[in-house]
């Protein structure tokens, strides 16, 4: 970790993300980090004085005494970064090694980033793209095409605040440090994947964004992918930003929807009014901010297929909602059944067991089938537990720890983040043409009755 200050520039500052999640998350990282010291700068389009801003910068450090100390609270500039001169005046202003922060809007974002084209940006400087990354495959390519005319690619932290790095690191130390695991781990003993990521909290005030996005380009598309990248990777010789990012992005170009018709391989579905806990949910279409024509889906599910030899075949069902029964965020692979269960043993397993990594809280947890209850006879399931370490930090201070050191490596590649909207854009294309119609489920259910996943 480095000890000299390194200079943090938010362009939105005073935003949504900044006040509710970059922010405190930068103060509870200093507050685990007493070493650590940051220059915090920042901007947005209105005007804001001195005292505005470092009363911002206070209220969101509240949390945590005695942080603020270790920040030097820089200037605050009012610019529209979409205007080219504003641009160059602030690129102007910056120190070697900044982290400038896009914490945009995605539109505004773009247009920052072609309205910087041909400047020279200063040594070392780290461009935080946060999500979407683009709307599709080609409007992807343009921005990583732009972002590469600035800076090289080890310089681009492509945000995913949901693969926190101790869940990325636990998934693999897991994986990838046992050899239990590398003999059985394919189609040969592995009959499929589940890559859940279930919550019960609904729209949250984010209807603006999610209304456009709905479950499949706000989880599946982005994180849910990434999770599949890391399960079925070929083991890579190092983590480093080449050695694993190169693994992952080969599994992704060998991903599509599994079967011929995209229709048939997913579902979506949007709530109704329903219940979570003690509160009353109206429907997603009545909610505030949502346009009911668009269709949008709260609850989506998508089986994919990893075409290479390892994997062909196996069903890898990436699935996500909101306003769900329960917060559960898994990945579980089901082994294929055993050939023979040896006669005199009571009850027929379905399965062959199950390991089911939590992604946070972190845990492992692996179903056997075992004897020893009443019935000595008589197979049971039963499960092992471990509790795979804190798992209690904020995402986002992990990605902001990253980002200060420069650590790439757990981030999103420029291929990476083209080939997921890649595949993802056949079920976009029939979901477009009106296959797949959308389901309902009541908010606080498990979704649709008849989804297997439920
Ligand atoms: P907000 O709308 O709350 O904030 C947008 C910020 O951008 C404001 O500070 C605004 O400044 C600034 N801004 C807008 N237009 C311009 C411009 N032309 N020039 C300079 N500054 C401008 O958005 P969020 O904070 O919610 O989201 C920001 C990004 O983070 C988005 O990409 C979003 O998808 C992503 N994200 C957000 C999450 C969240 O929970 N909010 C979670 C994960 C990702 P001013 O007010 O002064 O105009």
């Amino acid at each position: 970790m480095a000890t000299t200050p390194t200079t943090l520039f938010i362009l939105g500052a005073s935003g949504d993300l900044t006040s509710r999640l970059l922010l405190p998350s930068l103060a509870a990282l200093l507050a685990r980090q007493p070493q650590r010291r940051v220059v915090l700068r920042g901007s947005g389009t209105e005007e804001q004085d001195h005292e505005a801003w470092k009363k911002l910068v206070g209220v969101a450090f509240s949390d945590f005494p005695g942080t603020i100390d270790r920040v030097t609270i820089g200037d605050y500039t009012s610019a529209d970064v979409t205007d080219r001169d504003a641009v160059a005046a602030l690129v102007d202003t910056l120190e070697p090694g900044t982290v400038l922060y896009f914490a945009l809007p995605p539109a505004v974002t773009r247009a920052a980033i072609a309205a910087m084209q041909g400047m020279t940006l200063p040594e070392g400087t780290v461009l935080a793209m946060e999500k979407p990354f683009g709307d599709d495959e080609k409007t992807a390519r343009e921005l990583n095409e732009m972002l590469t005319a600035l800076v090289p690619e080890r310089q681009i932290f492509r945000v995913d605040h949901f693969l926190g790095r101790s869940m990325l690191l636990n998934l693999m130390g897991v994986r990838l440090a046992n050899r239990i695991w590398e003999p059985v781990w394919s189609a040969e003993h592995i009959e499929s994947v589940l890559i859940r990521f279930d919550e019960s909290i609904a729209l949250e005030g984010r209807a603006r964004y999610y209304d456009k996005a709905g479950a499949m380009i706000d989880m599946i598309q982005s994180h849910l992918l990434q999770v599949l990248a890391l399960v079925a990777m070929d083991p890579p010789a190092s983590i480093d930003e080449r050695d694993l990012r190169d693994a992952k992005a080969s599994i992704l170009r060998a991903t599509h929807v599994l079967g011929d018709d995209p229709a048939q391989s997913s579902r979506r579905a949007r709530y109704t009014a329903g219940r979570i806990d003690d509160r009353d949910l109206p429907s997603y279409a009545d909610e505030d901010g949502v346009d009911a024509a668009r269709d949008t889906e709260t609850l989506a599910e998508v089986v994919f297929e990893v075409a290479n030899d390892r994997w062909a075949g196996v069903p890898f069902v990436l699935r996500s909602g909101k306003a769900l029964a329960a917060k559960k965020s898994e990945v579980v692979v089901t082994f294929r059944p055993v050939r023979h269960v040896p006669k005199g043993l009571a009850g027929s397993p379905v399965d062959g067991g199950r390991l089911t990594f939590s992604l946070g809280p972190d845990e492992m947890r692996l179903k056997l089938h075992v004897t020893g209850g009443d019935d000595p006879f008589a197979l049971r399931d039963e499960e092992l537990c471990a509790d795979l370490g804190e798992g209690q930090r904020r995402s986002y201070e992990e990605v902001i720890d990253e980002l200060l050191d420069g650590e790439v490596a757990l981030s999103v590649r420029a291929d990476e983040a083209e080939e997921c909207w890649r595949i993802i854009q056949p079920v976009r294309d029939a979901w477009a043409s009106g296959a797949a119609p959308v389901e309902d489920y009541p908010a606080g259910s498990t979704g649709p009755e008849d989804w297997a996943t439920s």
